[in-house]
């Protein structure tokens, strides 16, 4: 962490009122506090009513945010389309995205907007403090004096706008009527967005706030104006500030643009919806290979508690722990057990005024719905006649405090955002900060009969339940593009001649505006670091090594405030290819199996109890292109008074856990192959990537084969032929379990200020046998293949390895990529192409390859990544400066990460045998980086396109329309 301490000191409160006057604020309130690490100050604009929070805490990562109450009135997402507009252009910076130009030129550790169902928020951080105002300052403009109020261009762009293809064929374009095509095609988006719409007939949050395809294209330019005019106003903004902030300055700013309002008297609150039951169906699309039998999702909904019961909101989220956190919990386990559905989730969305909860049972047998709610009221019944078994509440309760006391990064931004769960209904947005006096009344209840109440009030009280059916279809997706295509021919049939040419001039205008390159002088206006203020050295994490017995062993230096770190990366290089592909189910299962001295609730319990957090998963190390070291990377945060009980828990998962228990086996299997279909939609962009790039390297490849698609169809072919391929599964979780956690073959990492010798944690293991440091890794997938998913969307990816046209590793390599995904792809994919998102990722591993997300035409996109040198030689002729690339670059290299990230890094570079020499080299390149050396790697982009892989991942029509790449779909 990097807290420097209570500032409070400082700012004595005669300063702060001082300082607040002289730029028309008042304070109203400043609080210490010991869990804030500093103070809360609380102030208003007095002209205009505008809040103001800050976290004075001294945290260097210095948060701005500015928040606005938005409540959509219809599912036209105006509030999302505002969002992404406003960051279009504005009165000082009249260049066409700023917010381009900035991830361009600042050190940002955050810079970004998101659209709530009742809020849009603002929010950027920075480390440096000149850039922290000069972010500050350019978002300040953008939300106050945008250019959307007079250019319909952007509103056209980033909402929606009619084009005619190649054949007449009207299509609709925007980039976020493509967004959220893309998320309304995520199953999970679907029920959640189905579930507000039931819940909530009578307020705001029955719409969809990020916009509905079906009604984006509703919402027209004046409606657009209007709601901003309406919302984004001082009057209904909050501002929140976290860090070692300049006050004076930054309120000079927000003064500038605050004090060119009027107080605005619409106040927008929001009706408390009254609760009831109601029913309701939708359909979601399955692949056509899919049967459609047994693939309902039942959704059980309802209102649990309004924003200001923060125990009670608490409270559910560990009920819903001890009840369905493992295949083991409770309620879980009697739905399991009756054979009639896949999985069970419980879930509580809290950053609204009215929180509610979900229980969702997936894939359930057709015509088992009213046993299946039978069985909920048993199991609920009788375990409220029994009680809750207290020592499942102390466990949940324990793992949810250590949660909530790890907050992770980006911390100010956390912070905001939990603030406004409190102050943006008119509470005290300290309030959910604090967690000590809410925990200790969640023990109390635990003591006593409060979580069994609780439990009856939400589950048998059927009275305001609501019920969600989400059934599968193959036809729904095409329906979906039939409607549209329908609604589209209506549209154009009623066109006179007279709107056909407006919509000619109308988009012969869009298209001269987003290819209109921003001039020089509009360009100067956005305020821009110099190199010199930049640090010629990277950020180095300390870390010492050491042999310990047969293992090898990292330590760690830093500040751990009573927390302890481990990890243990375990080599698998005696692993095929092939083998490779099932561990990542094998990870999978660790800590969700019996052991031999634990059965899996007892087990599940006590890391809950005993450890803050344990996680299982799989990384490649890679020194050279032919050789990689996949390894198991078993992390593990724990409070220091409890790591001999951590240690020895990890222990006994890694050796002693019963893979054998072959009926738990094979329902964990069917879970995971359908979290894994899910993943590969919400995900494409990543699998693509790993696939795209398999047969380029050994590294490459073993990442594939732990990670990606590879990954998923074999545990799909596990899932769908448990039987026959169970033992074979079960012989390699055996000799894993039997021959891979041995000391060595271990790398042990330790962080913690206790003093705590490793050999007392690694002389537990035998020595064991060792294996070879790296292993050879050829992929067998194909170097160009396709996958089909169900979905709206799709994604693809061209991959490489530099060192094939014989370069090797320098910074400008980042500079290059930064270039070239901000510039070149960011126009052609994104801006032009509607593709939600699009970027080139180069590191020191060799591994070069592009990505493009939520992609309407990824044959299209394909063609751009091919001519990147053509980009790259084109920005070199251009007059765009080099040096904010290298900013950004730099600033990128450096994301503020907590203690736990840190020593990951730092871990992984060590592994991969990257010295802190290296990594000031690599500085020093970026830094030196000029126009002429990038012209270097024109020579790698064009091998490149010939030579890289490719994988698309899609629906049948995206991929039919790659055929000149020769895919083979897998
Ligand atoms: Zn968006």
């Amino acid at each position: 962490m990097t807290r420097l301490g209570s500032q409070g000191k400082e700012f004595p409160m005669m300063n702060l009122n001082e300082t607040a006057a002289r730029h028309g604020f008042c304070v109203d309130r400043v609080r210490e506090s010991e869990e804030l690490h500093g103070q809360m100050v609380e102030m208003h604009h007095k002209k205009t009513g505008a809040q103001l929070v800050w976290v004075d805490n001294g945290e260097v990562n210095k948060t701005f945010c500015v928040a606005f109450k938005t409540l959509p009135e219809d599912s036209t997402g105006v509030f999302h389309i505002l969002e992404h507009s406003v960051l279009c252009g504005s009165a000082k910076y009249p260049v066409r995205e700023p917010f381009v130009e900035l991830m361009k030129s600042s050190m940002a550790t955050f810079l970004n907007a998101m659209t709530f169902p009742d809020k849009t928020i603002y929010p950027v951080s920075s480390r440096n403090e000149q850039d922290f105002l000069n972010l500050t300052e350019v978002y300040l403009d953008a939300v106050f004096a945008p250019r959307i109020l007079q250019d319909p261009n952007i509103f056209y762009q980033e909402g929606w706008h009619i084009e005619l293809d190649e054949n007449g064929a009207p299509l609709y374009k925007g980039v976020v009527f493509n967004e959220m095509k893309g998320a309304m095609s995520d199953v999970d988006e679907q029920i959640y967005q189905k579930t507000l719409d039931v819940l909530f007939p009578d307020n705001c949050y029955g719409w969809n706030s990020g916009g509905d395809p079906k009604h984006i294209p509703d919402l027209t330019y004046e409606q657009f104006l209007r709601m901003y005019h309406r919302y984004y106003h001082p009057s209904n903004a909050r501002i929140f500030l976290d860090g070692a902030i300049p006050l004076d300055k930054v309120l000079t700013l927000a003064e500038e643009y605050l004090s060119c309002f009027d107080r605005l008297d619409e106040k927008h609150e929001i009706p408390m919806q009254k609760p009831f039951a109601a029913e309701a169906e939708q359909a979601y699309e399955i692949g056509a290979e899919e049967d459609t039998a047994d693939k309902t999702m039942l959704t059980l909904a309802k209102i649990v508690a309004p924003w200001s019961d923060t125990v009670r909101i608490t409270a559910t989220e560990i009920l819903f722990d001890v009840l369905t956190g493992s295949n083991d919990a409770p309620l879980k386990k009697a739905l399991l057990a009756t054979g009639k559905c896949q999985d069970v989730s419980m879930s509580l969305d809290n950053a609204m005024a009215q929180p509610y909860m979900m229980l969702t049972l997936r894939n359930i047998a057709d015509g088992s719905e009213q046993e299946l709610r039978q069985m909920i009221r048993d199991t609920v019944q009788q375990l409220v006649k029994t009680g809750l078994d207290k020592d499942a509440l102390t466990a949940s309760i324990n793992s949810s405090e250590f949660a909530a006391r790890q907050p992770g990064e980006p911390s100010g931004l956390l912070r905001c955002i939990h603030a406004l769960d409190a102050w943006l209904y008119g509470g005290d947005p300290m309030q959910p900060l604090l967690s000590e006096e809410r925990y200790q009344k969640l023990r109390e209840m635990a003591a006593g009969d409060g979580f069994d109440r609780l439990m009856a009030e939400l589950l048998l009280d059927e009275s305001t339940m609501s019920i969600i059916r989400t059934v599968p279809s193959h036809t729904q997706g095409d329906e979906l593009r039939a409607e549209e295509t329908v609604r589209l021919q209506a549209i154009q049939a009623s066109w006179t001649d007279a709107d056909k040419e407006a919509l000619r001039v109308q988009n012969e205008k869009l298209t001269a505006w987003q290819q209109t390159p921003d001039t020089a002088e509009q360009l100067a206006t956005l305020p821009v670091l110099s190199l010199s203020e930049i640090s010629a050295d990277p950020l180095l994490i300390p870390a010492a090594e050491a042999q310990c017995g047969a293992a090898k062993v990292i330590t760690h230096d830093l500040p751990m405030n009573g927390v302890t770190i481990m990890h243990w990366y375990i080599s698998l290089t005696d692993f095929t290819l092939d083998e490779l592909k099932c561990l990542s189910m094998v990870a999978d299962l660790l800590g969700k199996l019996p052991t031999k001295r634990h059965d899996s609730l007892s087990l599940f319990q006590a890391i809950k109890r005993d450890i803050g957090k344990l996680t299982f998963q799989l990384r490649v190390m890679s020194r050279c292109a032919e050789m990689a070291t996949p390894v198991l990377d078993v992390s593990c945060s724990v409070l220091d008074a409890n790591v001999d009980k951590a240690a020895a828990l990890v222990r006994e998962i890694l050796t002693e856990t019963c893979f054998d228990d072959r009926a738990r086996v094979q329902t964990l299997i069917l879970q995971l192959s359908e979290m894994a279909k899910q993943k590969v939609i919400s995900d494409g962009h990543r699998m693509a990537m790993y696939a795209a790039s398999a047969t380029m390297s050994a590294a490459s490849a073993a990442r594939e084969a732990l990670n990606g698609l590879s990954a998923c169809m074999v545990q799909k072919a596990l899932a769908e032929n448990f039987d026959a391929q169970y033992p074979d599964f079960l012989a390699l979780c055996e000799r894993f379990s039997k021959d891979s956690a041995v000391q060595s073959r271990v790398t042990f990492s330790l962080s913690t200020n206790k003093a705590l010798d490793p050999a007392a944690i690694l002389s537990a293991y035998p020595v064991g046998t060792p294996i070879p440091d790296a292993a050879p890794y050829v992929s067998d997938l194909p170097a160009k293949c396709a996958y089909r998913i169900p979905a709206q969307i799709s994604f693809a990816s061209l991959g490489y390895d530099y060192r094939r046209a014989g370069k090797v590793y320098s910074g400008i390599a980042r500079v290059m990529s930064n270039i070239l995904s901000l510039s070149y792809l960011w126009n052609e994919v994104r801006v032009q192409g509607g593709a939600y998102g699009a970027g080139l990722n180069t590191n020191e591993t060799g591994r070069m390859v592009t990505y493009s997300y939520r992609d309407p035409s990824p044959a299209r996109t394909l063609g751009i990544n091919r001519s990147m040198s053509k980009g790259l030689r084109d920005f070199v002729a251009g007059d765009e400066r080099i040096d904010k690339y290298i900013i950004s670059t730099v600033g990128e290299s450096e994301p503020p990460l907590g203690s736990e990230n840190q020593i990951l890094v730092s871990d992984e570079n060590l592994l991969c045998g990257i010295t802190p020499e290296d990594l000031c080299r690599e500085r020093t390149e970026m830094l030196s980086t000029t126009k002429d050396a990038l012209l270097k790697w024109c020579g790698v982009l064009d091998q490149m396109a010939q030579d890289g892989g490719v994988c698309v991942v899609g629906h049948d029509g995206a991929i039919a329309a790659c055929e000149k790449e020769d895919l083979t779909v897998l």
